[in-house]
């Protein structure tokens, strides 16, 4: 089945400067990117993405975590694969959630730590499923970011916007 995904990879992804490691892993998929940019996370966005998680203890430090506050490192890399199987073979390529008990080869299991406050710093984040991917790359990209039509779009027409331009 043909899958688009949503791939992150955090700040303590970047932070470590795995973000090579992690693309090599990834491209073992042969896979296509079709979107890719680095993401300053506002608190906003952070919390619309994790927003089924929002009732944890850990919620706020997750939050942090997202935004790039617990590693002095303000950005994600976020990228949308496409292709057979996308979110399986992502996914199996990530490992468990929790970095302790994932399989020691995948990129969590290999990159991930828990921190002393109980946060999974675990390098990437992966769509889980196909609706989930369909919101989280909604959410984290405009349809001209993407070079392939993954869901329906419509055209408004928008007056009085500002917007920033080359000079
Ligand atoms: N997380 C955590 N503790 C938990 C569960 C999740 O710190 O007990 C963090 C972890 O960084 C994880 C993210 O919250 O990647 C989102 O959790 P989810 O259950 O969606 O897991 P994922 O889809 O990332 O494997
Ligand atoms: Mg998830």
């Amino acid at each position: 089945m043909m899958q688009s995904v949503l791939i992150l990879i955090k700040p303590d992804g970047l932070k470590k400067s795995l973000t090579g490691n992690i693309l090599t892993r990834l491209s073992e998929t042969k896979l296509e990117i079709v979107a890719a940019k680095i993401v300053r996370v506002s608190r906003e966005l952070a919390v619309e993405h994790y927003k089924h998680l929002k009732d944890k203890p850990f919620f706020d430090e997750l939050i942090k975590y997202l935004q790039g506050e617990l590693h002095d490192r303000r950005k994600v890399m976020a990228l949308v694969y496409w292709g057979k199987d996308a979110i399986t073979k992502c996914r199996q390529l990530a490992g468990a959630t929790n970095p302790e008990e994932a399989d020691p080869t995948s990129i969590r299991g290999s990159y991930g730590r828990i921190t002393t406050s109980g946060v999974y710093e675990n390098a990437i984040h992966v769509s889980a499923n196909e609706e989930d991917a369909e919101r989280e790359i909604k959410l984290w990209f405009m349809p001209e970011e993407i070079i392939v039509d993954l869901y329906p779009i419509k055209e408004i027409m928008q007056e009085k916007r500002k917007l920033k331009c080359w000079d």
